[in-house]
């Protein structure tokens, strides 16, 4: 497998942080309002017994909730509800685990006959027993006859799909009062959980997504809401056999599993048998129930009948292409990682029409459709405990992938596992992973930016991955490793979910005509960490010392001794620190070789301190004082036009007083933009005739020399109607994916990740004279995973070498910086955070004015420096028109989701030795003391009367700036 190449070097090593112990009482120092990682939730407090029935809060009456019009019950009648069953069963145990975006309380309801606190503490010790050592799990006859196998039904992850909510509200009241023995039976050998509304607010908003914008059904592993977020949380805890996500609305009962492509870290084998066994069931006892009003599947056309068929929709049957399981960014697709067989539920009927009556259709579907998992589950409990030990099992061995063949038929299955789903499984469903021995995450010099790699351990282990830390240096793969790097045993229970957040994935183009929604996401190429790949799974364990980490707090340090102090940015944490301090009133001046300096007096060192405590970084002595073209950086205002990941990736990188912008709010004037300092289109900004009072401010605010950033296609177009011109063309519709992504030496994103999203990638073809090319796809091998359908001008061929990033300075001043990767996407790309940042100091501040200094004035006539841009052949024109938006969505689950200069020259330059450890290319690595000696060489260099030494970017073109 081809590994990126080490994007430059970083400096820092493990020294110990210090003096945290003097910090004064009121540190100051706050991180963001949103961190990158999403804590587990602190309300998840599993009883000790059962029944555990507190009151639950109830919240007011709220007349415009849209759950009335739809004819279901709306949020603040569900806690009395649960209360009065609590007060009149004691099957029932309801708790809250989580809040929503707007501050509603999201229930987890367990029904189950009662269990002492030892009966409790048995079956918590079972649960664990099964993750941590399945094999001696299959051993123990008692925990096989005795554990209570959990299932799980989560309804209304989207909003505006009500009727899962209503459906298990029942059919918790019928567990609660049944009298049938069985039903006791049921419960005795069972936990029953449910997620009653997973999105409290969407359903009182009458919206698919939450209150703050996302589609909580593709925050799986980003963890932008809190609401996925709890299920997240919870698939642990529960550790379900069975997962039922309830949505809405297909026109006809659709029910998983998927079509092909699927995704490669599942244990197929043991998934599909029960999945589709489950939805054959789910469609007889359906057919069966007959409801009136309920529409039914027509294989003949493809298409949906009142007549009843005998028919539901199920996408591994009926949908062989367009409904697949291959992102684990959706409920079902994640919580499968934790051993569980796992279905989303389309029901049926739609937002037209008679609402109430067609929500009273779906509930009773959904209901059957409960009943039936239930019954399912109760019925192949010992197979489903087993399946589950074996996935755990199979991890903890670190066997192979298992390919099921093509022609797999009933006579090869085990006897007792189902087999109807061979007679359809053919070659397009054959996915298998190539599981390594480990993943590490180096520490020092071998890593691009520390702080990025421990966010990334946090997220790790946030999703229950086990992490553990080298105690010595280890030579692993022919490669040295500093004692502390981290070390991912793909040896592991859950190295499924394990695999699925690290691996690169792979590049599908070929394999499938359409894909539901993204296709690549790899945290170890998005999330700003170098991550390199060990070995192959069967190799032996490396004989090396680690330890298991349950933590990964920032570390950072402030060297003693008097003078400047320097860091380089190179992950979120640090740019969340430029932007704390800067808030502090902290003078920060950044060098054109990307390093910030600050000098030290007393009281700024103790802000210092706190960000190095804070956010990790090392700020060293630099022992240099500002040199020509550097920076001083300011706080930045930033209205942004965008999407909720614009405005969460600004703020997670540290920007506040962010101000939303739209076309509307700028016609009107309610937006001023003179409190503005710099504008980010995200999604574009267009006006409409009737809203020329906004063109005429935005034209006013770019007349006045004011910069922006933008991405993609939105950001290109707004940059060519204001600033300059700029051409970009995108990716075929719906192609989404990683790229390889190569950074000159001199860019402002020097530094960066040597990867990037991209949902389309857009490219600039042809950048007119004076426009810098700050970033360009790669030539060779220029797509690592994902799906981009080949379309004339529009592929991975036509934007290979092309410009990815660039940057331009308008007639008036403006400078304007513009993406075409999707650095915010779905606030997932968390790597690409830092470029924003980059790009917005860039295009904000201005050029420090270095006082005359000691040094005898170069006496050498600087020399312009040549052109920067590698120059590429000439392109055709795009024949495309460039498209903002993504893929479509399937009709029936809409979504929101968008697709998707010179600088300044105080004094040309004479071209300075690249120094190691400042860029992006791959250099030598190089240790603390190189960095503490850059100045020394700028000033050494100037003295032997090089000129001006300007480390890293060097630019040419003058700016009226
Ligand atoms: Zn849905």
């Amino acid at each position: 497998m081809q590994r990126r190449i080490l994007a430059g070097t970083v400096v820092c090593g493990f020294a110990a942080t210090t003096v945290f112990a003097a910090l004064p009482a009121s540190a100051a120092m706050v991180p963001p309002s949103l961190s990158v990682v999403r804590p587990v939730s602190p309300l998840i407090d599993m009883p000790t017994s059962y029944p555990v029935q507190p009151e639950l809060k109830v919240f007011p009456d709220l007349p415009e909730d849209a759950s009335i019009a739809r004819g279901v019950r709306p949020y603040d009648q569900i806690a009395p509800f649960l209360n009065t069953l609590m007060d009149t069963s004691d099957r029932v145990s309801a708790q809250v685990v989580g809040t929503s975006a707007q501050g509603r309380d999201i229930y987890l309801v367990t029904v189950t006959t009662p269990e002492t606190t030892r009966q409790t503490a048995q079956q918590s010790d079972w649960r664990d027993l099964v993750k941590a050592d399945p094999t001696a799990a299959a051993a123990d006859a008692t925990l096989q006859s005795e554990y209570k196998v959990p299932m799980w039904f989560n309804g209304n992850i989207h909003g505006n799909e009500w009727e899962g909510t209503d459906a298990t509200l029942n059919y918790i009241e019928d567990l609660a009062t049944s009298s049938d023995p069985a039903t006791t039976e049921m419960l005795d050998d069972h936990r029953v959980y449910f997620t009653v509304t997973n999105n409290p607010d969407g359903r009182a908003l009458g919206q698919r997504g939450t209150a703050n914008g996302y589609d909580p059904n593709r925050d799986f592993i980003t963890g932008a809401t809190a609401e996925a977020s709890i299920v997240r949380d919870l698939a642990s805890v529960i550790q379900p056999t069975y997962f039922i996500d309830l949505h809405g609305y297909t026109d006809v009962l659709q029910v998983e599993p998927c079509g092909p492509p699927h995704g490669e870290n599942y244990e197929y084998d043991l998934f599909v048998p029960h999945a589709y066994a489950t939805a054959l069931e789910i469609e007889d006892a359906v057919t069966a129930a007959n409801i009136p009003g309920n529409t039914y599947y027509d294989p003949a056309t493809a298409g949906v009948t009142e007549t009843n068929t005998g028919f539901i929709n199920i996408p591994y049957r009926d949908q062989r292409s367009g409904w697949d399981d291959w992102p684990p960014i959706f409920a079902p697709q994640y919580v499968a990682y934790q051993g569980a067989i796992t279905n989303t539920v389309e029901l049926p009927l739609g937002r037209s029409g008679d609402q109430p009556a067609r929500a009273k259709v779906n509930i009773e579907v959904a209901e059957v459709v409960i009943d039936t998992v239930v019954d399912y589950v109760d019925e192949h409990s010992d197979a489903l405990l087993d399946n589950q030990i074996e996935i755990f099992r199979r991890g903890e061995a670190g066997e192979p992938s298992r390919e099921i063949p093509a022609d797999v038929a009933p006579e090869d299955l085990a006897p007792g596992v189902p087999a109807e789903w061979t007679d359809i499984w053919d070659e397009t469903d054959i996915y298998n992973a190539d599981f390594p021995r480990a993943y590490v995450i180096p520490v020092g010099p071998g890593q691009r930016s520390d702080s990025d790699a421990q966010t990334l351990v946090q997220q790790l282990l946030v999703n229950g991955i086990r992490v553990d830390r080298l105690t010595a240096p280890a030579r692993l793969d022919g490669n040295d490793y500093p004692e502390g790097s981290f070390y991912v045993d793909m040896h592991q229970p859950l190295r499924g979910l394990a695999n699925v957040l690290l691996a690169d994935g792979s590049d599908i183009s070929d394999r499938v005509p359409d894909m539901y929604d993204i296709s690549a996401w790899s945290l170890s190429l998005l999330w700003g960490a170098q991550v390199t790949r060990i070995g192959e799974t069967t190799d032996p364990a490396p004989t090396t010392a680690v330890e298991p980490v349950t933590e990964a707090p920032l570390t950072g340090f402030v060297s003693t001794g008097s003078g400047t102090l320097s860091f380089q940015p190179r992950g979120v944490a640090d740019w969340q620190a430029v932007n704390a301090l800067l808030a502090e009133g902290v003078a920060l001046t950044q060098r054109s070789n990307g390093f910030i300096e600050v000098s030290g007096d007393a009281a700024t060192r103790v802000l210092l301190e706190e960000a190095a405590a804070t956010f990790g970084v090392d700020f060293r002595l630099s022992g240099g004082s500002p040199a020509e073209g550097s920076i001083e950086l300011d706080s930045v205002r930033i209205g942004y036009v965008g999407d909720a990941g614009d405005r969460d990736a600004l703020t997670k990188v540290g920007f506040t007083g962010l101000v939303p912008v739209t076309a509307a709010t700028l016609a009107t004037g309610e937006v001023d933009l003179s409190t503005i300092d710099l504008l980010y289109v995200g999604t574009g900004l267009s006006f409409t005739p009737e809203q020329q009072a906004g063109v005429d401010r935005v034209t006013a605010f770019i007349a006045a020399g004011k910069p922006v950033v933008g991405r993609g296609a939105g950001g290109a177009a707004f940059v060519s109607a204001y600033v300059a011109p700029l051409t970009a063309v995108t990716g075929t519709r719906g192609s989404n994916g990683i790229a390889i992504v190569d950074t000159p030496f001199e860019s402002v994103l020097q530094g960066t990740q040597g990867t990037a999203f991209g949902y389309p990638f857009a490219w600039f073809p042809n950048p007119a004279p004076g426009v810098t090319v700050e970033q360009r796809y790669a030539a060779d091998h220029t797509f690592v995973a994902g799906h981009w359908r080949s379309t004339p001008g529009q592929s991975i061929q036509d934007a290979a070498g092309q410009a990815s990033a660039v940057s331009l300075t308008g007639p008036s001043g403006t400078r304007a910086f513009v993406f075409g990767t999707s650095p915010t996407f779905r606030a997932h790309p968390v790597g690409a955070f830092s470029d924003i940042a980059r790009a917005v100091f860039w295009a904000a501040d201005e050029p420090v004015v270095v006082e005359p200094t000691p040094t005898p004035t170069p006496t050498v006539a600087p020399t312009p420096e040549p052109t920067p841009e590698p120059t590429v052949a000439p392109t055709p024109e795009p024949t495309a028109v460039p498209t903002a938006e993504p893929s479509p969505e399937p009709t029936d689950e809409p979504t929101a989701e968008p697709t998707s200069a010179p600088g300044p020259t105080l004094a040309p330059t004479a071209s300075a030795t690249p120094v190691p450890g400042t860029g992006s290319g791959p250099l030598a690595q190089t240790g603390a003391a190189d960095v503490s000696s850059l100045g020394w060489l700028a000033l050494a260099a100037g003295m032997v009367g090089v000129g001006l030494v300007v480390i890293g970017r060097a630019r040419s073109k003058t700016s009226t700036r």
